[in-house]
């Protein structure tokens, strides 16, 4: 079945200059991109995308390493690949949470290391099934952001404040 998933290379994978070679390992999944792009990570966001995680005693921690405070890239890259089996090829290729259990052959075996106050910095986020995948996507890109029609959407007339070229 083709699905969608969301991958996040996290700021210790933009800061360690690994962009290139995560996407050169993901390219062998055969998948597509279907968006794509570098942004900032808000507490709210970082929040909002690791709230079930909100009782464990590394969840402060997280948040700071998700919003880069401890990389000074103060990003990430976040992108949706489309395809067949696209949560479970992904996830194959990324590894375990623990980078030191990650095969070590797998991104977070190769990269991801563990920091002297246990936060897991494993370099990269993939969604584990197509419920996360769905709450995740939604959170992270708007519907005109994606190539593909993934979910249902709907037309909504909105002022908003926001930046314009000057
Ligand atoms: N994490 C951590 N210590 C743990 C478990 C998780 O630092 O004991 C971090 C790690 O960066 C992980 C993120 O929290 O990627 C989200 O945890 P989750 O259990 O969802 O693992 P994932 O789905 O990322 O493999
Ligand atoms: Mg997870």
């Amino acid at each position: 079945m083709k699905e969608a998933t969301l991958v996040l290379i996290k700021p210790d994978g933009l800061k360690k200059s690994l962009t290139g070679n995560i996407l050169t390992r993901l390219s062998e999944t055969k998948l597509d991109i279907s968006a794509a792009k570098i942004t900032r990570v808000t507490s709210q966001l970082a929040t909002e995308h690791y709230k079930h995680l909100a009782d464990k005693p590394f969840f402060k921690e997280l948040l700071r390493y998700i919003k880069g405070e401890f990389h000074e890239k103060r990003k990430v890259m976040a992108m949706v690949y489309f395809g067949e089996d696209a949560i479970g090829k992904i996830r194959s290729i990324a590894g375990e949470t623990n980078p030191e259990e990650a095969d070590s052959v797998s991104i977070r075996g190769q990269y991801g290391r563990i920091t002297t106050k246990g936060v897991y910095e494993n370099v990269i986020h993939a969604s584990t099934d197509p419920e996360e995948a769905e709450r995740e996507i939604k959170l992270w890109f708007e519907p005109d952001e994606i190539i593909e029609d993934l979910y249902p959407a709907k037309d909504i007339e909105e002022k908003v404040a926001k930046r314009a070229w000057a």
